[in-house]
């Protein structure tokens, strides 16, 4: 155990200069501060340190082979960790930077190994939360940076969510309240000529094709055949699985209040989670708002799937959503965490 210091940085709403000055410190120094981006939490270390990120890995319990996304407060800084970048790119950059998406591109060799996990490509990103730059500027170095939470739960988008998992395990927490976003950055693979979507996010597919024209998405996220391996090697792994088993339920609330009757029944205390109209209609002793729009869905998300513990219900519900826009990473995020899908 070492001990978790936390900050709050923006008590009175302007960023505490001589805390962001510790924690940044504590970053150059080779240790691990988890601060909010607009995404989700992420858990910080020097992206140029070996034994720094080691420790990212161990405090999450991270698989090895899962390389890691380094951080940046400027384009500038990104091009510094990269080669052989295609136009397009500059054209991403210039719209979606800073904001939540992650270019992976070649990486020149400026970064750990085990950032890259041994690949030789690298993932960046320029995160647009204002203490994310502000930390960033502070200590001027690459911060590599993956979700603040252990390895296979729901990423955290609250500070309280990074203390349930990791107080103990990391030298600091910047407190910024609730992130925006709720799901993590797209991550595209920016090594082709075509951009290739590996990872559904924060930038939708219809966004990007409005700015570069075809933007293709990674077979292995599409088919739920096994021999494809998805090219994110994150995506593999299972992850954003609740305490209790989750069931993704297509078809409507008829369909699901038959199911709630069915579990009732059965004597299993149920939980749902779902868009406010639905839980309107639904009868059933345990509800989780996630909102109205897809946008809400999307910040409401990882707080829904944390909220239910063991110890509350035998299961939990929740519907399905359009993959539209925003409600292609939601949809992505809910097949990985549900054990069952019940499809229409
Ligand atoms: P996290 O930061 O925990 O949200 O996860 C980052 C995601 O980006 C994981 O799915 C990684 O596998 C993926 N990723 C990071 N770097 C690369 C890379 N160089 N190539 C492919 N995928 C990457
Ligand atoms: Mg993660």
């Amino acid at each position: 155990m070492i001990e978790t210091k936390r900050w709050n940085l923006t008590e009175n709403g302007s960023i505490n200069l001589s805390m962001l000055r510790e924690a940044a410190d504590a970053l150059v120094a080779g240790e691990t501060i988890a601060f909010p981006t607009e995404t989700v939490y992420g858990l910080g270390a020097d992206a140029t340190n070996e034994a720094a990120v080691s420790k990212i890995f161990q405090a999450k319990g991270r698989p090895q082979d899962n390389p890691l996304i380094a951080h940046v407060a400027t384009k500038e800084q990104l091009l510094r960790l990269v080669e052989n970048v295609p136009a397009y790119v500059d054209k991403l950059i210039d719209t979606f930077s800073p904001g939540p998406i992650t270019y992976v591109l070649k990486s020149n060799g400026s970064c750990a190994p085990n950032v890259t996990a041994g690949q030789s490509t690298v993932g960046v990103r320029i995160p647009s939360h204002p203490i994310a730059i502000a930390l960033l500027k502070a200590c001027n170095i690459p911060i590599a940076a993956p979700s603040a939470n252990l390895s296979g739960k729901p990423s955290p988008t609250t500070a309280d969510h990074v203390w349930e998992d990791l107080h103990g395990k990391i030298a600091g927490l910047i407190d910024g309240g609730a992130t925006g976003v709720g799901v993590e950055s797209t991550v595209i693979d920016c090594t082709q000529a075509t951009p290739v979507i590996l990872r559904p996010g924060g930038i939708t597919r219809e966004e990007l094709e409005d700015v570069v024209g075809n933007v293709t998405v990674d077979p292995a996220l599409e088919h739920a055949d096994p021999a494809l391996k998805p090219k994110a090697p994150g995506m593999k792994y299972t992850h954003y699985a609740p305490e209790a088993p989750m069931w993704l339920v297509a078809g409507g609330n008829e369909k699901l209040q038959a199911l709630i009757d069915e579990l009732v029944d059965n004597g299993k205390s149920v939980a749902v989670l779902a868009n406010r109209d639905s839980l309107e209609k639904l009868t059933v002793d345990h509800k989780f708002s996630l909102g109205e729009t897809l946008e809400d869905t999307a910040a409401n998300l990882y707080d829904g799937l944390r909220y239910y513990k063991k110890a509350d219900v035998d299961i939990i519900l929740c519907e399905t959503y359009p993959e539209i826009g925003i409600g292609q990473a939601i949809m992505n995020r809910l097949r990985k965490a549900a054990s069952k899908y019940i499809e229409e």
